[in-house]
C-alpha cells in the first residue's frame, strides 16, 4: 500500500496531477478488496451491480427501454435470477444502438469514442470516459502486483499504438514496441531497445510476444532485467507459454480482457485464472443442445463491467468462451477461478452445409505440423479456405505431404470446399495487429 502511495506522490506526481490520473487511488481500494472474505466480496459485487443498474435506468435511454419492456425497475432486481432476466447485449446490439447506449449525465465533451478492430475487419465502436478508463487501469496495475511488481516499475508494451512521447516515456516508465510490424528488422530494433531500457516486465499481445520470444531464442540473446511477462487479448497456448517462459526465464501471467471490458480475469502467481469480481460480474451460459457447433463444449461468457458508467455493458456477450472452476487457489485471494475457452467465437467458420465450426478445429489440424514455422487459416468464402504457411527451409517436400493429409481430412468432411496452400517467407500483418491462426471473412460475429 505504501508503495502505491509513494508512486502517486513520488517522482510521477506531476504527471499524475497534470493528467488527472486517479488510478493509484483506485488501486489502493482494489488492493484492500483482495483482503475481503468471499462473502464480503460477493456483497461488494452486488452493491456495485445494483448501483450500475440504477445509473443505467436513470441515465441511459437503451436501458430505460429495457426496463420498460420488462415492466420492472432496478429495485425489482434482487437476486441473480432476477438479473438473468435482463436481455443479453450482443455486439450487434451495440452497433445498432450506439447512440442510445451512452449515459446522458456524462457531458458529451467527456465522452471518448473507441473502435475495437476485430481480427476479421469487423469493428465495434463504443464510448468511454476518462474516469472509467482510470478505474480500468487500476485493475491492470493490480495484476502487476500479483507478480511482485510495483506500478512504478519499468515496463515494455508489445502493443499497437501511437509512438509515445519521450516525456510520457519518462513519467510512465514505459516503452511501446509497436507490434503492427513484426518483421525481423523491427524485432532487431526492439531487442536493442529492451537491452538499453532494461524493463522489469513485458506486457503484450500473446501471439506477438510469443513471436518475439522465438526471435530472441534464435538470436541466443538473454534479457535478464525481465522478471515477468503478461500476455493478453488472445488465447495463450501451452506451447507459447513454454517458449516465452524459457526465453525470458520467468513466469508468464495470462490476462483476460477486451478493449470494451479491459480486466475480466487474471492469472495469479500460483497459476490460477481468477475472475475479478470487484470489477466484473461474469455469467457462464451453456449453449443450447440445438447449437451443433464443433469445439463449443465451453460456455458462452456474459460479462457486466461494474465500472463502465459512460456506456454500461450489462450482460454483454463478448464472443468469448470459458468455464467456471470450483478449484480453490492457494494464493488466498477471494476471487473465484475459471478456465479460458479454446478460441474466440468470432473465429468460427460457416461451412457450405450450414455448419458453424469453431476455428480451433482448423487450428488443431495445422498446429505443430513438422516443417511449419508459422501459419494462418483464412476462410474467404464458405467454399474457399486459404492456408498461408511459413515453412522451415529444407523440409518443404515432407511438409507438403503433411499438408496434403490435412487437406484430405477437411475435404472428407466438406467435399465442396477448396483448400489452397500458399507458401510465404513471412505472414502479412492483419489489421488488428494480432497474429491470429484462424480468420473467417464469412462469420464476422456470432452474435
Ligand atoms: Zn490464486
Amino acid at each position: 500500500m505504501n508503495e502505491v502511495k509513494s508512486v502517486s506522490r513520488g517522482a510521477s506526481w506531476f504527471w499524475v496531477t497534470f493528467k488527472g490520473i486517479t488510478r493509484y487511488k483506485h488501486l489502493e481500494v482494489l488492493l484492500k478488496n483482495e483482503k475481503l472474505s468471499q462473502d464480503q466480496l460477493q456483497i461488494l459485487q452486488w452493491q456495485k451491480l445494483t448501483a450500475l443498474l440504477t445509473h443505467a435506468y436513470q441515465n441511459v435511454p437503451y436501458y430505460q427501454r429495457v426496463f420498460e419492456q420488462l415492466g420492472a425497475t432496478p429495485r425489482d432486481i434482487r437476486t441473480k435470477e432476477d438479473f438473468a432476466q435482463l436481455p443479453i447485449l450482443t455486439r450487434q446490439d451495440v452497433r445498432d444502438n450506439l447512440e442510445l447506449l451512452y449515459a446522458r449525465n456524462v457531458p458529451e465533451s467527456k465522452l471518448v469514442i473507441k473502435s475495437t478492430s476485430g481480427s476479421s475487419g469487423n469493428p465495434l465502436d463504443f464510448y468511454y470516459s476518462h474516469a472509467d478508463r482510470e478505474r480500468a487501469e487500476a485493475g491492470g496495475l493490480r495484476n502487476f502486483t500479483w507478480a511482485g511488481l510495483s506500478p512504478s516499475d519499468k515496463k515494455a508494451l508489445i502493443w499497437i499504438g501511437p509512438i509515445r512521447s519521450p516525456i510520457k516515456k519518462f513519467f510512465t516508465h514505459t516503452i511501446l514496441l509497436d507490434c503492427f510490424d513484426l518483421t525481423e528488422s523491427r524485432m532487431e530494433e526492439w531487442l536493442e531497445e529492451l537491452k538499453r531500457f532494461k524493463p522489469r516486465f513485458v506486457y503484450g499481445y500473446t501471439s506477438a510476444v510469443a513471436h518475439f520470444a522465438q526471435f530472441v531464442e534464435g538470436k541466443h540473446e538473454r534479457l535478464d532485467s525481465i522478471s515477468a511477462v503478461f500476455v493478453s487479448a488472445e488465447k495463450l497456448y501451452r506451447e507459447q507459454r513454454i517458449l516465452i517462459e524459457k526465453v525470458f526465464d520467468c513466469k508468464v501471467y495470462d490476462h483476460y480482457g477486451s478493449v470494451e471490458v479491459p480486466t475480466i480475469a487474471s492469472e495469479c502467481e500460483k497459476g490460477s485464472m481468477h475472475i475479478l469480481n470487484d470489477l466484473v460480474y461474469v455469467e457462464f451460459l451453456p449453449w443450447a443442445p440445438s447449437d451443433k457447433l464443433f469445439g463449443l463444449e465451453q460456455d458462452r461468457i456474459i460479462v457486466t463491467s461494474l465500472d463502465s458508467y459512460a456506456m454500461p455493458f450489462i450482460r454483454y456477450a463478448n464472443g468469448d468462451l470459458g468455464m467456471p472452476s470450483t478449484a480453490a487457489c492457494s494464493c488466498g485471494r477471494p476471487f473465484p477461478t475459471m478456465s479460458m475457452g479454446v478460441s474466440r467465437t468470432f473465429h468460427s467458420f460457416l461451412m457450405p452445409d450450414g455448419q458453424l465450426v469453431n476455428g480451433i478445429y482448423f487450428q488443431k489440424l495445422f498446429l505443430g505440423l513438422p516443417g511449419v514455422t508459422d501459419f494462418r487459416v483464412h476462410q474467404k468464402s464458405p467454399e474457399m479456405i486459404t492456408v498461408y504457411v511459413v515453412p522451415e527451409t529444407g523440409v518443404l517436400l515432407d511438409t507438403e505431404q503433411f499438408l496434403k493429409g490435412v487437406i484430405n481430412t477437411i475435404k472428407q468432411q466438406w467435399p465442396s470446399v477448396s483448400v489452397d496452400i500458399e507458401f510465404l517467407s513471412e505472414l502479412p500483418p492483419i489489421k488488428s495487429g494480432k497474429r491470429d491462426f484462424v480468420i473467417s471473412d464469412v462469420v464476422r460475429s456470432m452474435n
